[in-house]
């Protein structure tokens, strides 16, 4: 359907489109189930799994989801065979391994359960060994240098801990993609890891408040903000389908100065695609919960119930699979780059974080008794001391080619870390830096119980004090990360806080031994103690004025923070001493895979620019250029035809004429220059064999182009007659719908 290559056609899309809008009617979707009666209709939950399998078997699994242990051959075919004979109920014809590679997005390849036996007799077959392994050609997904050539295999592992589900009569199978060597070729695989050193580290520090507690869970709840646009209209725009973000494109008059888009009425179109997505999505399991209109016109919202952080991120990667399929049927295109239209608000995914334990207590909520109180301050002090160890890190988790656009653009956070948490609560960390050193006498212990963590649920209850600008900010009972790229799969983020902190949690642990045991402190003193100590250098991280500003800027270079403003500089995080210890630590990942990772995502960030490069050049030498041209060469007959009337009179009939020709000129003439010296750039800068060194380069000497190509571009939509513009523009990609 999307085909540019003629300029009047992307100009007829335009202008069919725009007239086809009038009086379009939405797509009707009704549902008149409630919700509660479809949720995972479509999933191969715990209570279907108990259904389907014998007591042991369905042992095997929980004890595989509880503690990660290996499910062996005899169940595997048990659990396969349910599987099937469940899938098969609902109408599936297809299994398949589902797994989120590097490539951003999820990958699947079908196979049908129908199968021919020796005697060519037809049946369906699908067994154990097919549920736990498969061994897809790994060769066309990024792999950082992993995979030799000759070594092409990888293959994708069955997590028990996802469960499957049936999407289009397919049964999908979520798995972790490894090299045949072991390494990981995915997101799953080193959040997994993460998962399980977290709750290693988390459930220790638990036994000094509750014994009971065996396991501990991160916990995510997303916001996914994204963009619609009228796939018709689009059509016309081979930049937003090609880069995923305009290119081109005038200001409109108005945008969103008038805040009058945030939480309005959502447009009849819009609101039936999100039914539909809704009415999927909970069939799928995924809780969503809320919907909105957001700041920038044509932005919207959507967000679950939070869960467990494993399946939280499946289910993101796969709501943005079903909302590009849905909005589809809608006619609509959804954008989930970060910063799809210049001068207007980006779209970013906030990441909320917390921990819960098995004995269902969120460790980010202080609870009713002083020792839970001191429990959540522990969480909440080591949560935020690792922030700030690994803040460059935390930075390079969430650095893309499109983030770059966003970050730090008075919209977003800015590309530094600093954290959240209000005046109340640094009230309370001052309160504990002036704990005494050493054992704490009886009145300081029931003060402190009393009058510092005794009122901390209080204090939590009116934490009206939310600051829109933190990058990290604490929300009375879960930490957001609001960083985050809408594009980005959140794994990429969560598995370096969920690393972070249990590298901080670990080392925590060992101080409260070590005073228990050398300094026979007992247990609270000891906590008190070890806090307080890790309390010196967080004041560095916590800011609580306007991220936005310039001041800030300089006030954290003062405190040392980074502040890395580009992809290629805040990528080298990454590969730092700090952060490599801290992946083998935790077991996140070893060194060979930080560095592929490093490379892949230096490799994505050149191959970006270098797409929206090429696109660019294309789009303005074959279709604008050209369409000024033709609007000059009407200007120039009108001034030949005034020549004709008025004779040597006619300048002053044809002043304007003659000065938009001229302009005209002069834009393409700036246009063409900016273009050859581009493609020189880039030829040279292709030569370039270090991957980092040519990303910066990318950054530094490809990037400006692009913004003094389209500064002459954009020039010429405001001159040129808008009846030949083939491009649809801001007003009409933003408000038509
Ligand atoms: P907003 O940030 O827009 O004001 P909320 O504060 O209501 O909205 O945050 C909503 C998000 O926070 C939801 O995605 C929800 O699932 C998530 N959330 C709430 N509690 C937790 C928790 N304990 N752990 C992780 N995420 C949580
Ligand atoms: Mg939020």
């Amino acid at each position: 359907m999307f085909s540019f290559q003629n300029t009047s056609l992307m100009n007829y899309l335009r202008k069919k489109s725009l007239e086809n809008l009038f009086g379009k009617q939405p797509k009707s979707f009704e549902n008149d189930q409630k919700y509660s009666s479809l949720f995972a209709s479509h999933v191969f939950t715990d209570a279907v799994l108990e259904q389907y399998v014998n007591k042991e078997t369905y042992n095997q699994v929980a004890q595989a989801v509880n503690k990660g242990s290996k499910i062996n051959r005899r169940y595997a075919d048990q659990i396969a065979a349910s599987l099937k004979a469940w899938a098969m109920s609902k109408g599936a014809t297809h299994y398949t391994h589902w797994f989120q590679p590097l490539t951003g997005g999820t990958a699947e390849k079908h196979d049908a359960f129908f199968d021919l036996q020796s005697s060519g007799k037809p049946m369906e077959n699908f067994e154990g060994t097919q549920l736990v392994q498969q061994e897809p050609d790994a060769s066309s997904f990024p792999s950082g240098g992993i995979r030799n050539t000759f070594e092409a295999r990888g293959y994708t592992a069955w997590d028990p801990t996802s469960p499957a589900f049936i999407l289009d009569k397919t049964l999908c199978i979520p798995t972790i993609f490894v090299s045949y060597t072991g390494e990981a070729l995915d997101y799953k695989t080193p959040l997994l890891k993460s998962i399980q050193s977290l709750d290693n580290a988390a459930t220790e520090i638990c036994k000094y408040f509750d014994k009971n507690v065996t396991k501990v869970n991160a916990t995510l709840g997303w916001e996914q903000e994204y963009f619609l646009v009228d796939k018709s209209l689009a059509a016309s725009r081979p930049d937003l389908i090609i880069t995923g973000r305009t290119l081109f494109g005038h200001q409109p008059s108005k945008g969103q100065q008038l805040d009058d888009h945030y939480f309005g009425s959502i447009p009849p179109r819009v609101l039936s695609y999100m039914k539909e997505l809704e009415h999927s999505a909970i069939q799928l399991g995924i809780p969503l919960k809320t919907r909105h209109n957001e700041v920038a016109p044509g932005q919207f919202e959507l967000a679950p119930v939070y869960e467990e952080a494993n399946l939280s991120v499946d289910h993101n990667s796969l709501v943005m699979d079903l909302m590009r399929k849905i909005a589809n049927k809608h006619d609509f295109i959804v954008l989930f780059h970060e910063k799809p239209f210049e001068g207007i608000n980006g779209s970013g995914k906030h990441n909320n974080w917390s921990l819960s334990t098995n004995t269902g207590v969120n460790l980010l909520s202080p609870g009713k008794t002083p020792m839970s109180n001191l429990q959540f301050l522990t969480f909440f002090i080591n949560t935020i001391a690792a922030v700030l160890t690994h803040e460059s890190l935390m930075r390079a988790s969430i650095a893309s080619a499109s983030n770059d656009f966003r970050l730090g653009s008075s919209e977003a956070p800015p590309a530094i870390l600093s954290v959240f948490i209000g005046k109340q609560l640094t009230a309370v960390l001052d309160n504990l830096e002036n704990v005494s050193k050493g054992k704490l006498s009886p009145e300081e212990k029931t003060d402190l119980k009393l009058n510092v963590i005794g009122k901390i649920p209080e204090i939590l209850l009116d934490n009206t004090d939310r600051n829109r600008t933190s990058p990290f900010a604490f929300t009375g009972n879960k930490f957001e990360f609001r960083a985050v790229g809408s594009k980005s799969n959140c794994a990429k983020s969560i598995t370096v806080l969920n690393a972070a902190v249990a590298q901080q949690l670990e080392k925590f642990g060992k101080e409260v031994e070590d005073l228990i045991e050398k300094k026979e402190m007992k247990k609270d003193d000891a906590i008190f103690n070890a806090l307080r100590d890790n309390l010196k250098g967080i004041k560095n991280i916590l800011f609580e004025g306007d991220g936005y500003s310039d001041i800030w800027i300089e006030e954290a270079k003062k405190r040392g923070l980074s502040h890395n403003q580009n992809t290629p500089d805040a990528l080298t995080a990454y590969i730092s001493k700090k952060s490599i210890s801290l992946f083998e630590q935790t077991m996140v990942f070893s060194e060979r895979e930080v560095m592929a990772r490093y490379t892949v995502d230096l490799k994505e960030y050149i191959m970006r620019v270098q797409i929206e490069s090429r696109t660019l050049g294309d789009i303005a030498r074959n279709h604008i250029i050209p369409t000024a041209i033709k609007f000059q060469n009407v200007l120039i007959k009108n001034v030949k035809g005034l020549k004709e009337i008025y004779g040597n009179d006619f300048q002053k009939h044809a002043e304007v004429q003659l000065k938009i020709i001229e302009r005209i000129s002069g834009h393409i003439n700036e246009i063409n220059k900016g273009i050859v010296q581009m493609v020189e750039t880039r030829k040279s800068l292709n030569k370039i064999e270090e991957e980092y060194e040519k990303a910066h380069a990318y950054c530094e000497k490809v990037l400006p182009f692009l913004k003094d190509i389209r500064y002459h571009c954009d020039k010429l939509e405001l001159v040129t007659d808008d009846d030949l513009w083939p491009l649809a523009k801001y007003r009409e990609l933003l408000f038509c719908r």
